[in-house]
């Protein structure tokens, strides 16, 4: 008997413009986005809906560290959403005391609290510094320029970029902010009213720049001299994307004098979840009494559903030896980048990062990247993009590879032989 092939879903001629044209009319315009309208994922590539295929090597700003439509992590999901979703923090759930105790593990004696972003993981730590310099009268809690902290209130504030702030003012107070990597300028920085250090190991959005180890050293030794925290943003280059849980682990490793090293407190999100929304921090033991019963909170911190899917990540990346894969696959892409960068010097400035989390600078004025309005960073990246490379800008200059930390030395291999096909394009 002859087989009956259904025939395809009849395309919808005009999906992708139709779903541009629900962006027009009902969201709220707030991100510049690409133009392109994704249908779904597997490891590291995805799809659009006019089923053009893209090597993922932005991970979804550093989010999905397993890649797409992993089946384990769906299987987390559908098994946990059998019995609980959700229960609120009134009550105990195992999943949450357990995901606390892997960070607890990968860390140091401390407590953990959930929430639901890396934004709201950095306000907790806000709030911490303000109790702990309370009955001094303590507030002031400084960052560096060209950081990223997130967009809430406090976050803007927080953050050392003006364009997040433009607009937004009076500005939380509290907050200063000084040159990244420059010890004598956060020791001049210095006032009575100051209670805490915030910076990350690698700064992302301010273009991939990683703290050097003198600098992690020095401020430690500036907070205890003065009775500061030193509170640090992991939320985009933590959980294992360096190679290591945090980066000032990696950092840090084999420097003279670095043991025992450690933030008093840790700011965490986007790979957690691996694109469930879970945020959480870290504060070191006894810190974490500070924020005792009533005064911080949020109803969906650290659910049953985000704990299990977070907890299943970390098995599978503790199983599968994906902090040594990031670090090789990281040494890999990188020195690639740098042989592109040693053959197209008036189009790679520089390449910095560690592991996967790589950025690119590239050189000024490039004649190819010149449009009117648009940064080098976004023209390039629409290019890669029109290659089938998805890729990240970091500010104007700079685009960043922020991979899953499961991608194969094939897939490195497929997005530098694309890069290296749009700087000679260049040329
Ligand atoms: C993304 C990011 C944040 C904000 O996280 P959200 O989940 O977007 O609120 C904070 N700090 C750093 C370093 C980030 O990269």
């Amino acid at each position: 008997m002859k087989e009956i092939v259904p025939s395809p879903p009849s395309v919808i001629r005009n999906e992708q413009q139709s779903v541009q044209e629900l962006f027009r009319k009902h969201v709220v315009p707030s991100y510049g986005r690409f133009d392109i309208v994704l249908a779904r994922g597997q490891g590291s590539h995805l799809w659009d809906v006019n089923g053009r295929r893209y090597l993922d090597l932005g991970g979804g700003i550093a989010v999905t560290a397993l890649g797409h439509a992993n089946a384990e992590v769906t299987g987390a999901l559908i098994e946990q959403s059998k019995t609980l979703l959700h229960v609120s923090n009134l009550y105990y759930t195992e999943s949450q005391g357990r995901l606390a105790q892997q960070i607890v593990r990968h860390l140091a004696p401390g407590r953990v609290f959930f929430c639901n972003s890396g934004a709201e993981a950095n306000e907790g730590l806000y709030k911490l510094a303000r109790k702990f310099g309370h009955e001094e009268g303590r507030f002031e809690i400084l960052t560096a320029l060209n950081s990223f902290h997130g967009r809430t209130l406090a976050g803007i504030a927080a953050t050392g970029q003006d364009k997040v702030k433009k607009g937004f003012e009076p500005m939380v107070p509290g907050f200063r902010h000084v040159p990244y990597n420059d010890l004598g300028a956060m020791r001049e920085a210095i006032s009575p009213a100051t209670v805490a250090i915030l910076v990350e190991g690698i700064q992302g959005e301010g273009g991939v720049t990683p703290a050097t180890p003198e600098y992690l050293l020095g401020l430690r030794k500036l907070c205890d001299e003065h009775k500061l925290l030193l509170l640090w943003d992991g939320v985009q280059c933590g959980h294992f994307r360096t190679g290591r849980f945090q980066s000032f682990q990696r950092i840090l490793e084999g420097v003279a004098g670095a043991e025992g090293f450690l933030p008093d407190g840790v700011s965490m999100a986007k790979s957690l979840g691996g694109g469930f929304p879970i945020g959480a921090f870290w504060l070191r033991e006894p810190l974490g009494d500070l924020l005792s019963a009533g005064t911080h909170g949020t109803t969906y911190g650290g659910n049953p559903l985000g704990c299990a899917v977070a907890l299943k990540i970390i098995e599978i990346i503790e199983r599968d030896k994906l902090a040594d894969r990031a670090r090789e696959t990281g040494e890999l892409l990188k020195s690639g980048l740098t042989n592109l960068q040693r053959r197209f010097p008036t189009r790679i400035q520089a390449v910095r990062g560690l592991g996967m989390i790589l950025g690119v600078e590239l050189a000024e004025n490039i004649p190819g990247l010149a449009v009117d309005g648009k940064a080098p960073s976004v023209v390039f990246t629409n290019r890669a993009m029109e290659a089938g490379l998805m890729v990240i800008p970091a500010g104007t200059n700079v685009f960043r590879l922020l991979p899953a930390l499961n991608l194969t030395r094939a897939e490195a291999g497929e997005g530098l032989a694309i890069l290296r096909q749009l700087f000679e394009s260049l040329d």
